[in-house]
């Protein structure tokens, strides 16, 4: 590459707040295939809100204390919108003992002697709990696109939290570029399946990689590697630096974690899905005029 190109590439991207931060990552932006998106805060905003919340066989706001109580002691994201919710509805404010954190699974811990769980399937199933009790109100919700969210207390389900996060104003038509551009795009989350597949659909991505554990990401990006497609992972969260990294560029949403930031090697400042395939397309650019 020229000096001036990767000057002129970078000037390009800087001025809309795409931040290369290597002349490689603009050269590599130039020769992508397959680009990979990870759903929570980067094709969403990020900001999960409660929207429904259903108890069985238990006093909804007893249930509701027990669940912030542990959720009070997680940072996970949906772990924070359960507690404004609990807050808002005038749930007792009780005390977590024993809280353990199952990363890409959800959260336990002691409450008034209560043993509470909260977390998705695969997290039940660890704990030896019959979902059943639950099951119905759990596909019916996820088949909306709401992330749901189970709860046990003393090992019997009986509870759903339907949590809602909305997509980014730009993501489908990000999306829509990167197709006519002749890229892949995938979507790469550890939430469950049908949540997935309807946000997918509600944005024209056909390939979904749902419930994946945080340790996994990177692993799936290899295996895309490994069928000979150089790989853009876009993505926000701690959980995603091991995949930023493993991928040929890595992309940081700029509202994202610094552990993000700092693995990735383009960053995109206004969080705006849009400046994936704008900075792909800048790649492109610099690249013609080398030749
Ligand atoms: P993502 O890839 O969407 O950021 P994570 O890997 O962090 O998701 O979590 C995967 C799933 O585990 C979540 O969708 C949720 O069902 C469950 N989960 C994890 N932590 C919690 C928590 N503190 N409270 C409730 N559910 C949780
Ligand atoms: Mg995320």
């Amino acid at each position: 590459a020229t000096p001036t190109a990767i000057m002129v590439g970078t000037g390009l991207g800087a001025k809309r707040g795409i931040l290369f931060k290597t002349a490689t990552a603009l050269e590599t932006s130039a020769r992508i295939d397959a680009v990979v998106m990870d759903k929570t805060g980067t094709l969403t905003q990020g900001k999960p809100e409660v929207t429904d919340f259903v108890a069985i066989g238990m006093d909804e706001t007893e249930l509701l204390a027990l669940v912030a109580a542990v959720e009070r002691e997680s940072e996970h994201p949906l772990a924070g919108a359960v507690v404004t919710y609990a807050t808002a509805q005038g749930a007792a404010v009780l005390t977590a003992s024993e809280f353990r954190n199952v990363p890409g699974h959800g959260a336990g811990a002691t409450v008034n002697g209560h043993k509470v769980f909260v977390g998705n399937r695969k997290l039940m199933l660890a704990q030896g709990i019959d979902i059943g009790p639950v099951a119905e109100s759990r596909e019916q919700l996820a088949a909306t696109g709401r992330t749901a969210v189970l709860v046990a207390v003393d090992g019997k389900a009986n509870g759903v939290i339907a949590l809602a996060d909305a997509v980014r104003d730009t993501a489908a038509a990000a999306v829509a570029a990167l197709h006519d551009a002749g890229i892949q795009v995938v979507m790469l989350t550890g939430d469950n399946e049908a949540t997935a597949a309807r946000i997918a659909s509600r944005l024209g991505i056909d390939t979904v990689i749902a419930e994946v554990l945080p340790e996994d990401k990177s692993a799936k990006i290899k295996e895309l590697q490994a069928t000979g497609k150089r790989v853009a992972m876009v993505g926000d969260g701690v959980n995603d630096a091991p995949a930023l990294a493993q991928a040929d560029l890595g992309i940081a949403i700029g509202a994202g974690t610094d552990v993000a930031i700092d693995t990735a090697d383009v960053v995109l400042m206004r969080s705006d899905p849009l400046d994936v395939p704008v900075a792909l397309r800048i790649g492109k650019g610099t690249l013609r005029k080398m030749r």
